[in-house]
């Protein structure tokens, strides 16, 4: 068996992703409850006590909320970078209220690679407004797969290591006409548009036609927002932007969603 690639969930009400090669079981941040990703890895056929390690990019809730109950049951290592351990255990509380911790703690900085089992991790930093917010690429069985979401936009940093990805999972967070004419208010608006907020259908398109490689057999479009956004319109306009190179025909858009997993990917 190769690298597979499995979105248990995606959106501002919880984001995890589990990457695997034959040997190695790696989740991406634990942001629904520890019973719903446990679920969501059955639906798929796996089990989370066959977890190696989970990581974290950030700590806003949609990231972490199932952390501490998945990782102390089934005894899994956590790997986060050391600010935003500090940021999430300031508001860890158990069910009784009172501050909490994680067993197994392994602390990473964005820029140095490690390894997990057979998987290699380069953590990388990202534009959003968290203590230490990183995106992640994974070596795994040979290929590449990246994920980049939660940042306000794509600097040069992030296009570097973005490049030469077999699965990109990218964010694809807001329609900015929506999110101007929609409920939310002026401050969260600004927020979400801001270089530290979230990355737009429009800004995503921009960073395909301008500096993709095209090399990703799978482009995961990610972290829509329920309000701001339909699966069409962050679907259309993507295959929009991937079109205008003959060359990207190969990618396959495959969009991430909130309420159930994706099918498994296998590389
Ligand atoms: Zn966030
Ligand atoms: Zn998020």
């Amino acid at each position: 068996m190769g690298a597979s690639v499995t979105v248990l969930a995606s959106g501002s009400r919880g984001n995890s992703a589990l990457i695997a090669s034959a040997k190695t079981r790696i989740l991406v941040d634990a942001g629904v409850s520890c019973r719903e990703v446990t679920r969501r890895l059955r639906v798929s056929g796996d089990d989370p006590s066959s977890l190696d390690a989970i990581l974290i990019t950030h700590e806003h809730s949609d990231h972490v909320a199932g952390l501490r109950v998945l990782a102390n049951k089934y005894q899994i290592p956590v790997f986060m970078t050391g600010a935003t351990h500090q940021a999430w255990k300031r508001e860890a509380r158990d069910s009784k209220g009172e501050p909490c911790s994680l067993d197994k703690l392994e602390v990473f900085h964005a820029g140095h690679s490690f390894e997990v089992g057979d998987i290699s991790i380069t953590p990388f930093t990202i534009p959003h407004d968290a203590v230490d917010p990183v995106g992640f690429t994974l070596r795994v069985e040979g290929v590449k797969v990246s994920f980049a979401t939660d940042l306000g936009y794509i600097p040069a940093s992030v296009k570097h290591h973005l490049r030469s990805s077999d699965v990109l999972l990218i964010e694809s967070n807001h329609d900015l006409e929506m999110l101007r004419n929609g409920p939310y208010p002026w401050v969260v608006k600004q927020r979400v548009m801001s270089r530290v907020g979230h990355l737009s259908n429009e800004a995503l398109a921009q960073f395909f036609i301008a500096d993709y490689d095209g090399s990703a057999a799978y482009v995961i479009l990610a972290h829509l927002s329920e309000q701001n956004n339909h699966p069409e319109l962050a679907h259309r306009e993507a295959e929009r932007a991937l079109q205008s190179h003959a060359s990207l025909l190969q990618n396959r858009v495959v969009l991430a969603t909130q309420p159930e997993p994706l099918a498994p990917i296998r590389l």
